[in-house]
């Protein structure tokens, strides 16, 4: 067998060749050399996962002409491909949302209404295929002039190919026909465009651009979406004042995190940023999650029915209902210092490993048996949480009992 380094360099031609019947044959040697070392680069393996599924889709007729129904080869080639890794002891946080894209794909082609077709779209961006994204989002343009988010997708699908005017082109058409409450979406991927053609041109009006459409963005709606996009344009100004408001942007739209956590998060990201290639933005930006789609067993609620017999209340704030209704929580241990609400030792720790910029970090949940309630460490006055975290820490590493971490 080939060595991987002449495999991903033939991988790399038959992707740039359009060969898709070349390029199914590397990823799949690709995959079965990588799953027998122990030791497998989460950049590596995503491109594969990628590359293996722009090859299964190959010219993805299944996709762009609405009367032709077959997507068997597509099918079958992913029921594989998610074989084979369930068979693999390794979990890899890196190609979860790859495959998701890839599985909605199948779902989303058995009713090619143009919403879903959008969403196709997306998805193709996520497994490397904008050509056909961009072939997608143009066919529903055609019947739909101004179906603003084709139009966002595709300044996206531009944008992953270099083409930064014609993503900056369209977004702008977007941005000019979304209803109001709409305009976030092109606001972002203005931001993004800007951004990324700043990088690869250093021309300062670029940054200006995209740091004027995150102001606007952020003032219409401040969510993750939008503070990630206006973080990037902060951190590629290098302005200090953009990225001390930056700051302030990310407690406010993700009120969980700790200002501590988000100091060092910015470090982690300036740092990675500093050693990144001219025209890449370290974070990948998306538009929206869908987590619920595919269903979800190991939620904080599903943990503590299973362990503990009860499904705890949760105050309805700082997101935490949706937080603790996502996938990938653990047990950490039992806590030796007292509920700080009812004096009991009774404070069970989950948390769930997420990655930002670049850093490694680990979601709380502290739930009490006795209290019957679930909350992160925000509500905890700043000393007796440290106790706790402390206290669970020395007892419970969190480092030895995240399979995330434990695959990094
Ligand atoms: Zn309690
Ligand atoms: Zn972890």
């Amino acid at each position: 067998m080939d060595s991987l380094l002449k495999l991903l360099d033939r991988s790399a031609s038959a992707r740039k060749a359009l060969n898709w019947a070349e390029l199914e044959e590397t990823s799949i040697q690709v995959l079965r050399l990588i799953y027998k070392d122990s030791k497998i680069d989460q950049g590596t393996l995503r491109t594969t996962i990628q590359n293996y599924l722009s090859s299964i889709i190959g010219t993805g007729e299944f996709l762009t002409d609405l009367s032709s129904k077959s997507s068997a080869k597509y099918e079958e080639g992913l029921v594989k491909l998610l074989e084979f890794l369930r068979n693999r002891p390794h979990h890899f946080a890196s190609i979860e949302s790859t495959l998701q894209a890839a599985q909605e794909i199948v779902l989303l082609s058995l009713d090619p209404i143009p919403a879903n077709r959008n969403k196709i779209g997306k998805h193709l961006r996520e497994i490397a295929r904008p050509d056909l994204s961009i072939l997608i989002c143009n066919q529903i343009l055609e019947q739909t002039r101004l179906n603003y988010y084709s139009l966002t997708v595709l300044c996206g699908a531009y944008c992953d190919l270099d083409q930064f005017d014609k993503a900056i082109d369209v977004a702008e058409l977007a941005l000019k026909f979304s209803p109001e409450q709409g305009k976030t979406f092109p606001l972002n991927a203005l931001v993004r465009a800007h951004t990324l053609k700043f990088k690869a041109t250093g021309d300062i009006a670029e940054i200006e651009n995209a740091l004027q459409y995150g102001h606007a963005s952020i003032d219409l709606k401040l969510d993750s979406y939008a503070a990630n996009a206006f973080i990037a344009a902060a951190v590629a100004s290098g302005d200090e004042r953009e990225i001390e408001f930056a700051k302030d942007v990310l407690s406010k739209a993700e009120p969980q995190l700790r200002q501590a956590d988000i100091s060092a998060l910015f470090q982690a990201y300036q740092a990675a940023q500093a050693l990144a290639p001219e025209a890449v933005v370290v974070e990948t930006i998306d538009e929206s999650t869908d987590d619920a789609y595919f269903g979800v067993f190991d939620s904080l609620f599903d943990l503590v029915v299973r362990d503990e017999g009860f499904t705890p209340s949760v105050a309805d704030a700082r997101k935490m209902q949706e937080r603790f209704s996502g996938d990938g929580w653990f047990l950490q241990g039992l806590s030796n210092v007292p509920c700080p609400t009812c004096e009991i030792v009774a404070l069970h720790s989950y948390r769930k490993h997420f990655k930002r910029y670049g850093k490694d970090m680990h979601y709380w949940a502290l739930v009490c048996d006795n209290c019957k309630t679930a909350t992160d460490s925000i509500d905890y006055d700043k000393k007796a949480f440290s106790f706790i975290s402390s206290d669970l820490e020395e007892n419970f590493p969190v480092a030895d009992l995240c399979d995330v971490c434990l695959d990094l």
